[in-house]
């Protein structure tokens, strides 16, 4: 693994691309921003984008392309059955995973649909390291439940765990052992999104696999977040770390059964697909790839987006590419630790992870404090990012509150998008804020949907704590946006 040192010793990321087009940016003024929030109703989707300095929503669909892979789209084959675009992101996915067959779907979602709508009957239970939002929502919608048996350092915030992604195997072999008729299938998740970006180990992915295996279980891996997983196993595995990404990339597929993803993320560009072993499943799975999608030869993708994840995914197994996210959140997480912000540790995949639990530790989870600390943050800086806490929950069958398990404010820092000044100007925002955190207050709902109410939720601050933040941040930095 080449490494690039600094001759004055500073550790510093450093980029290994330039930029070629921009998208111009706005900084509103502080005034403005607290408007904005209002007329969002402290819910951070409802925002106009063009209202946003930087935008730490997601990572999902906007990633930096590369030239080779705008060159790629140029040349797609438009055809409704038969493109060659097609057969060509086949070919890639076939040499990376070597699995028999590839199943294109317009993004992770409809993967995890049409997934739960053939394997997931009512009364199923479906073991995993840790839930996704639209995974559990597609399979408690077929009558299935999800079994979470994430290892027990995963759910500690601040750990110098590496693999905090890891499932409890002890748990995953007792309850297949009593339960085994019930398994729908088992799921690994690489970079676990919603406790921090957090990767799996090699050795508890093998004994994942052997577990299921012991019982005939179909092992499907959400390879989403693949790309940064992948980082840490070579970074921190002692297993991996004298294999090259695609030697990884590989062992790590063949201990699978199903591999699906997310191609907003994993690959570059946008849409998604299932890549599976000969079974019997493969033709039921293609007649809901019709039904759902589309034809099996762009399912619901655009061509030219099926050539950009092709020529993406080659680019996942240079270590150059892969290892710019994840750097550049260890150096944010640095920062802000030394600072005495609290952070989900050690540094993931994904983005920087603030622990609104400590952040925010005068507001109850029933008042979301990562979603109040999420509002408070667009105010201080027009940056946006995304809450992974209660308000990403969904109500019991009696209407009760789950109470997330992590309170999280997730900057996600999406890849090769975001110079080191800006991400200096995150830290900076986020430490006036913390220095000023007696000032955030609660939310409340005053319009809740039923399904993933993140999404299009409608919040009211509990007080005038909104007008009091923008008010200390004009007086503190007077001049500045
Ligand atoms: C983003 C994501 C999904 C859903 O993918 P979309 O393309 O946004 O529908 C599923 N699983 C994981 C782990 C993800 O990060």
């Amino acid at each position: 693994m080449e490494t690039i040192s600094f001759f004055d010793g500073r550790k510093i990321p450093l980029e290994r691309h330039k930029v070629r087009i921009v998208q111009q940016l706005t900084l509103l003024p502080v005034e403005e921003r607290l408007e904005r929030i209002k007329e969002a109703s402290s819910n951070l989707y409802l925002l106009h984008n063009k209202d946003i300095f930087l935008d730490m929503l997601t990572d999902s669909g906007v990633n930096a392309m590369s030239d080779r892979q705008q060159a790629a789209m140029m040349q797609a084959d438009d055809a409704y059955a038969g493109s060659e675009s097609f057969f060509r992101l086949e070919k890639t996915l076939h040499g990376i995973f070597g699995m028999d067959h590839f199943l294109p779907v317009h993004q992770g979602r409809g993967c995890e649909k049409i997934l739960a709508d053939l394997l997931v009957k009512p009364g199923d239970i479906v073991p995993m390291n840790y839930h996704f939002t639209t995974t559990k929502a597609h399979i408690e919608r077929c009558g299935g439940e999800v079994i979470e048996l994430i290892c027990p350092e995963g759910l500690v915030y601040q750990s110098d765990h590496p693999f905090k992604g890891n499932i409890d195997t002890q748990a995953l072999a007792r309850l297949l052992d009593k339960e085994h008729d019930r398994v729908a299938f088992v799921r690994i998740e690489a970079g676990t999104n919603l406790i921090g970006g957090q990767p799996f180990s090699f050795a508890n992915l093998r004994e994942t696999a052997a577990i299921c295996h012991k019982h005939g279980i179909n092992l499907v891996m959400d390879a989403s977040l693949l790309q940064d997983n992948l980082y840490f196993l070579k970074t921190k595995d002692e297993e991996c770390k004298d294999l090259s990404l695609r030697e990884i990339m590989r062992a790590v597929a063949d201990l699978c059964d199903i591999i699906y993803f997310s191609a907003r993320k994993l690959g570059f560009a946008r849409g998604g697909g299932i890549c599976m072993r000969e079974s019997e499943l493969v033709d039921r799975l293609k007649e809901l790839v019709v039904l759902n999608e589309g034809f099996l030869t762009y399912g619901g993708m655009s061509v030219r987006e099926i050539e950009a994840i092709a020529v993406g995914l080659e680019e996942t197994l240079d270590f150059s590419v892969v290892s710019q996210g994840p750097e550049f959140i260890a150096y944010m997480v640095a920062k802000l630790e030394e600072r005495g912000v609290p952070v989900v540790t050690p540094a993931g995949g994904l983005g920087c992870h603030l622990d609104a639990s400590r952040f925010v530790p005068h507001i109850p989870s029933e008042q979301y404090p990562a979603a109040a600390l999420a509002a408070a943050l667009f105010i201080a800086g027009g940056i946006r990012g995304m809450e992974r806490g209660t308000l990403s929950e969904s109500r019991d069958a009696d209407g009760n509150e789950k109470i997330a398990e992590m309170e999280l404010l997730r900057l996600a820092i999406p890849r090769r998008v975001f110079t080191m000044s800006q991400i200096d100007y995150a830290i900076d925002r986020v430490t006036w804020l913390y220095e000023n955190r007696n000032l955030i207050g609660g939310l409340r709902f005053e319009h809740e949907p039923k399904i993933l109410r993140f999404f299009l939720g409608k919040l009211a601050p509990l007080s005038d704590w909104q007008e009091k933040i923008a008010a200390k941040f004009a007086s503190d930095l007077p001049g500045s946006l």
